[in-house]
């Protein structure tokens, strides 16, 4: 059989959205960690069913990273896999993430985007309060 991976998703480096200069430093950053191993991949059983048997749809996201996305051929449930482990998500999510995602072009948009995070937050966890008396 020949296999899902279409010629467009296959890891080439290359985003599919045009990116900012703030995004273009962070997935050069990201891809530096990657390199020297600072951010490390797992391959793991699918986290539904278990099983092991994938087919590989995709090797990279919209930001040119790769990003290899599989689905399992037992339960049908699409995921990333391999992954970065936890330490290397937990590194990615602190420093790289919102940048690279959101674009900000500095700190203070971050700083701001965080603090409307958090009211926001606040406001879901006000109208749960409220609605579960
Ligand atoms: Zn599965």
């Amino acid at each position: 059989m020949v296999g899902m991976l279409n010629k467009r998703y296959e890891f080439d480096g290359k985003p599919t959205l045009k990116l900012n200069k703030l995004q273009l430093k962070n997935k050069k950053l990201v891809e530096d960690k990657i390199n020297s191993k600072e951010y490390t991949f797992e391959k793991v059983n699918c986290v539904i069913c278990n099983g092991s048997d994938f087919e590989l749809l995709a090797e990279k996201d919209r930001y040119g990273l790769y990003v290899p996305t599989v689905i399992c051929k037992k339960c049908g449930l699409l995921q990333t896999n391999p992954r970065m482990n936890q330490e290397s998500y937990n590194k990615f999510y602190d420093s790289n993430y919102r940048r690279l995602y959101e674009g900000g072009e500095n700190e203070e948009n971050i700083a701001s985007f965080f603090n409307k995070q958090v009211s926001h937050g606040e406001s879901i966890l006000m109208l749960i309060e409220r609605e579960s008396k």
